[in-house]
């Protein structure tokens, strides 16, 4: 396959056009696109268009085994390679929880029959996510998991986290954190802040994410292990890894965009849509969230990808569950908001989702280079459209920017040279 007349970012971040050349599902050839071409088997013809390595997403839920009403293993995927994903991994927050090498074998075995983009599967800390016995680390590391996670709550017993940071790090595997201490939140819908008290809500405090934060980076700087914070919301926790970087701790961070989107005070109404784990914080938190990412202090950009049903939202705002669906708006709306007015440059939104997960994550993907995967994402970045949760892939449609106008929407997706997903 031959993807033509391509706008490609090159090593500084300038556009150029090439033609790229697809063999065996790796890229065999970038040339110039002034250069004649081959012309033997498939042409894209891709003038006007953006070409990036597929986007990779390490934060997400596809809600199968257990949840099938809300996704499955295929209609997640299906969504992800619309947004122009083509790697995700998924949370183990199922039912059964992923906590033993069968579901882990569970998920590849569904995710290859999906056939879409690749799964890679994160296994539980504790049993059940229960916070009180930790599972077999090495079974699950030889079944597939790429890390250790208790997503979805936090692991309260700092003696358990570290047991847990002990054993990753015998394995050189990572351990990622949902931040959230408990006995903060007790049942706060929405953070503290002008919409809580506005609404009488209970409302979820920052030293509930940051009191872990700081917990478990002391925990890594005194085991060694790869301690990666998941889905950073407040100014407080960036601060705290910013320093923990600065003196050589090993941990990495990422946060999602509507933690850079929007904060409480956007929230319109009693509308669950705007209800998420962690919640949309203060203005100063987004702020501070927006600068961590800029400065590499947050590595990376992820999803957290959570759809639930319509019935399950409507239960109203102290009620429905948290989470919102997040591939197929994900690089629209981070496009729209921050790089077509100037101030983000496009190739720091690119590396943000491509080759800074795979660094983090020692993934063999997420660069647009002679012999790498032809995991790849083809972007209009000129037709504007409107978000309509109708058209979604995903079953979920929960999610608070319907109606929002974005430009930057993916039109086809490859993952290793094969077509998963094609606007159109
Ligand atoms: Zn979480």
């Amino acid at each position: 396959m031959i993807i033509k007349n391509a706008s490609v970012l090159n090593e500084e971040g300038v556009l150029e056009r090439k033609h790229i050349v697809v063999q065996d599902g790796v890229i065999s050839k970038i040339q110039d696109a002034a250069e004649a071409v081959e012309e033997a088997g498939e042409i894209v013809e891709a003038e006007g268009k953006l070409l990036i390595p597929g986007l990779i997403d390490m934060h997400v839920h596809l809600r199968e085994p257990g949840f099938e009403h809300k996704e499955t293993i295929e209609t997640g995927a299906r969504s992800a390679a619309k947004g122009g994903f083509t790697t995700i991994a998924c949370m183990p927050n199922t039912r059964p929880v992923t906590d033993s090498a069968e579901i882990v074998q569970l998920v590849k075995d569904k995710a290859r029959e999906a056939g879409l983009v690749k799964v890679l599967p994160y296994a539980a800390i504790t049993k059940n996510e229960l916070g009180r016995e930790l599972t077999d680390f090495a079974a699950l590391k030889e079944a597939g998991a790429i890390g250790f996670t208790d997503d979805g709550v936090g692991v309260q017993s700092a003696q358990m986290m570290k047991d847990a940071m002990k054993l990753a790090k015998e394995l050189d595997m990572p351990v990622i954190a949902h931040c959230e201490d408990n006995s903060l939140v007790e049942g706060a819908p929405v953070a503290e802040g002008t919409f809580a008290d506005k609404h009488g809500l209970k409302g979820i405090p920052n030293e509930s994410e940051a009191i872990h934060v700081g917990r478990d980076i002391l925990l890594s700087e005194a085991t060694g292990v790869h301690y990666h914070v998941c889905h950073v919301s407040t100014e407080q926790s960036v601060r705290l890894i910013r320093q923990a970087k600065q003196i050589g701790i090993k941990v990495t961070a990422e946060v999602c965009p509507h933690h850079l989107l929007l904060s409480e005070e956007d929230i319109p109404g009693m509308d669950a849509n705007w209800k998420m784990n962690p919640p949309l914080r203060s203005r100063r938190d987004v702020e501070a969230c927006i600068e961590g990412l800029l400065d590499g202090t947050l590595d990376i950009i992820v999803t957290d990808h959570a759809p639930h049903s319509e019935e399950e939202k409507a239960k109203g705002m102290q009620l429905a569950p948290f989470g919102i669906v997040g591939f197929e708006t994900a690089f629209p709306l981070l496009y729209t908001a921050f790089v077509a007015p100037g101030k983000w440059d496009l190739s720091l939104l690119v590396q943000r989702m491509t080759a800074d997960p795979a660094r983090v994550f020692r993934l063999n993907t997420g660069s647009l280079t002679v012999g790498a995967p032809a995991d790849l994402t083809l972007i209009d970045l000129n037709e504007e459209k409107e978000v309509d949760p109708a058209t979604f892939a995903s079953k979920g449609h929960n999610t608070p920017f319907t109606g929002w106008k974005l430009k930057g929407w993916p039109v086809k997706t490859w993952v290793d040279g094969r077509a998963v997903w094609s606007e159109a």
